[in-house]
C-alpha cells in the first residue's frame, strides 16, 4: 500500500494506473476508521481494480464551533486497517496541500434540499464536502466513488453536483454498518462514555419502531415521525436536533409515505451529535 501526501504524488499515481487501463475506485474518509469505512473499501475493491482511499479531516466542511480540532486522528492505526481491507493507495494531504495560498474556488450545490437536515444545522458543511469531493475525484481520476448511506444527504448532494457538472464518475452508496447493538458505526462514537453509548441506542431503536409501524401499514409521515420523537424523548440524555421524513433521494416534504422515503434523525447525546437514518420502500 503506497502513501501519497501531495497533489503531485496522487496525480502521477492515478495517471500511471489509468495508462495501465485500471478502473480506479475512490473512498474519501476523514480517518479514525471503523467497520463502516472498511466496508466501503472492501466494496470498492470488489468493484474496481485499484482502490485509492483518502484520509483527510477537511477543515472547510466544519463550522467555527464544531469539532475540527478535537476530531479523532489515528493515521498509523488507519493504515494497518486499510492495508488489510485491500486498499492500494492512501492519500493523506495536509490542509495547506489541499488549500494552498490563492485557493478560492468552491462547489456550492444550491438546491433547497441542501438546506434541510444537516444542511440546515451546519451552514457551509455541504459546500465544504462538495468542494473536497470534487477535488479528490479529479486528483484520483476516479471511475467510481463510494459513500455510506450513513450520510445519506451527502450522497444526494454528491449525486446532484456530479450530474450537474457532468463529472465522469459513478457514485455508489453502501448501506449503514451497525454495531451488534444497532448503533450506527461512527468515528464520533469514540466521544461517548459507557452511559452515553447505552443512551445512544435510542437512535436506532426509535427508527426501528417507526419502521415496524410503517411495515404494519402506517403511512402518514407525521404519525410515523411522532413515533420516533416520542421514543427519543423517553431518553433523558438525548436531545433532538431534527427528526424528518422526506422523499428519497429528492428530500422533499411528503404527507404520505407512498414512494421511497428516508427517516433521518440527528440527536445530541450529551455533547456528541449523532446521525442515523432508515430508507423506506414506499
Ligand atoms: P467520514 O470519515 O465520517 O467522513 O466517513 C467517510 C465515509 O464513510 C462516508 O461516505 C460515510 O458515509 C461512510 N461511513 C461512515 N460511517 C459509516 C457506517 N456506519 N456505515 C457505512 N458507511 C459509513
Amino acid at each position: 500500500m503506497v502513501i501519497l501526501r501531495t497533489q503531485d504524488e496522487i496525480k502521477s499515481y492515478s495517471l500511471e494506473m489509468k495508462k495501465a487501463g485500471k478502473v480506479i475506485g475512490l473512498v474519501p474518509t476523514m480517518g479514525a476508521l471503523h467497520e463502516g469505512h472498511l466496508t466501503l473499501m472492501r466494496e470498492a475493491k470488489a468493484k474496481t481494480d485499484v482502490v485509492i482511499a483518502s484520509v483527510f479531516v477537511n477543515p472547510v466542511q466544519f463550522g467555527p464551533n464544531e469539532d475540527f480540532d478535537a476530531y479523532p486522528r489515528d493515521f498509523e492505526g488507519d493504515c494497518q486497517k486499510m492495508e488489510k481491507a485491500g486498499v492500494d493507495a492512501v492519500f493523506h494531504p495536509t490542509p495547506e496541500e489541499m488549500y494552498p495560498d490563492g485557493f478560492c474556488t468552491y462547489v456550492n450545490v444550491e438546491g433547497e434540499f441542501t438546506k434541510r437536515l444537516c444542511g440546515g444545522q451546519r451552514p457551509g458543511h455541504f459546500r465544504g464536502v462538495a468542494t473536497v469531493v470534487t477535488k479528490l475525484i479529479n486528483l484520483a481520476r476516479a471511475d467510481k466513488a463510494f459513500f455510506g448511506q450513513k450520510d445519506a444527504q451527502q450522497v444526494c448532494v454528491i449525486r446532484r453536483f456530479v450530474e450537474d457538472l457532468a463529472i465522469p464518475v459513478e457514485i455508489n452508496m453502501v448501506p449503514i454498518v451497525r454495531e451488534e447493538s444497532g448503533l450506527a458505526r461512527s468515528s464520533r462514537n469514540m466521544y461517548l462514555s459507557a452511559k452515553e453509548k447505552e443512551a445512544a441506542l435510542v437512535l436506532s431503536r426509535s427508527l426501528n419502531k417507526a419502521k415496524e409501524a410503517f411495515d404494519g401499514g402506517l403511512t402518514k409521515a407525521s404519525a410515523v415521525k411522532q413515533i420516533i420523537v416520542d421514543e427519543i424523548n423517553k431518553e433523558p440524555l438525548a436531545a433532538i436536533d431534527y427528526v424528518e421524513i422526506y422523499s428519497f433521494p429528492e428530500l422533499e416534504e411528503i404527507e404520505y409515505i407512498n414512494r421511497e422515503a428516508i427517516m433521518a434523525i440527528a440527536v445530541k447525546i450529551g455533547k456528541t451529535r449523532l446521525i442515523d437514518n432508515v430508507i423506506l420502500e414506499g
